[in-house]
């Protein structure tokens, strides 16, 4: 509703200005609310999304993380792994369903007290308390209603609850105030066929959150330029969640023969490849690193063998 008026307002003042106008920036704002909300009765089938009316025509989109007084440094991480989340789905969308839209959209993360930077388009700060009753999470941003394009910065503020927030609160936080940021409204459901939908108004932030395929299908109409207020899924594309396949992320495993001895079977480097997919899953970095130092000490056992 209030996005509406503010674009009925954009569209008056272009009317009746010209040329100067077109430095006119609209001011808008939404929330993310955590109290627990009715389910929403509207159905699958109608489920739609609202978009804001810009989009990032720059890459990478800069993101800065203010480390003031009520962050913690895994609060950088939560964010961190918030967008990583987002460019995961983005390109596992993608790759689903054949849509190199966008392919286009990337990011550069910035911590304040290590790489800091004044190039920002992002802007990601903490508050100790409710930004106001049950609000938790605000992303203001402005755009130039001729050319849609997001001005500079973007600003997300959450609160951390003077520090005392989780990790996974924080992340879901920035999840889906970066849907607000890359030019999302909220959606119409709150849950998905296998989850629940992250740009739905309220969340009960307990779990770990994806965009689902409506966010990222809306994106795409965004990114291609069509700002039509409300998006829905056409027939082909289920409504779901899109979670992250690691195997979009890098190349295919080598050839087993270009890498190792004849002897290194090609099934360990299967198992091998098993082995990282699934503690990626886990979402333990530190098992990881395990894995891949145990295969490297068995290379270097072979190699020796070999000598
Ligand atoms: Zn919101």
């Amino acid at each position: 509703m209030f996005i509406k008026s503010v674009r009925k307002v954009a569209t008056l003042i272009d009317r009746k200005t010209s040329l100067g106008i077109i430095s006119l920036l609209l001011i808008a704002s939404v929330s993310l609310v955590t109290i627990p909300v009715l389910k929403s009765h509207a159905s699958l089938s109608s489920a739609s999304i609202e978009v804001i009316g810009f989009h990032w025509t720059k890459f990478p989109i800069k993101i800065l993380v203010d480390m003031n007084q009520w962050s913690i440094s895994d609060y950088a991480f939560a964010v961190r792994e918030a967008v990583n989340v987002w460019q995961m789905s983005i390109w596992t969308y993608c790759s689903s369903f054949n849509d190199t839209t966008l392919a286009i959209l990337n990011f550069a993360f910035y911590v304040s007290d290590v790489n800091a930077t004044t190039d920002y388009d992002v802007f990601i700060t903490f508050t100790a308390d409710e930004i106001s009753t049950d609000v938790v999470g605000l992303t203001s941003y402005q755009w130039n209603p001729v050319s849609h394009e997001a001005q500079l910065p973007v600003t997300i503020n959450l609160t951390t609850y003077s520090r005392t927030a989780s990790h996974l609160f924080v992340k879901n936080i920035v999840m889906h105030e970066f849907g607000h940021a890359l030019g999302l409204g909220h959606a119409s459901t709150q849950d998905t066929q296998n989850g629940p939908e992250l740009m739905y108004y309220s969340t009960s932030a307990e779990r770990t959150n994806y965009p689902s395929t409506l966010d990222l299908y809306a994106l795409c109409m965004v990114y291609r330029g069509n700002f039509k207020q409300s998006v829905q899924l056409p027939a082909n594309i289920p409504y779901e969640i899109v979670q992250p396949k690691t195997d979009v992320l890098s190349d295919p495993p080598p050839d087993s023969t270009h890498l190792v001895s004849d002897d290194l079977s090609a099934s360990i480097l299967k198992a091998f490849f098993d082995a990282i997919q699934q503690v990626w899953h886990t979402d333990q970095t530190y098992l990881v690193v395990l894995v891949i130092s145990i295969f490297v000490l068995i290379i270097v056992r072979v190699i020796d063998r070999k000598k």
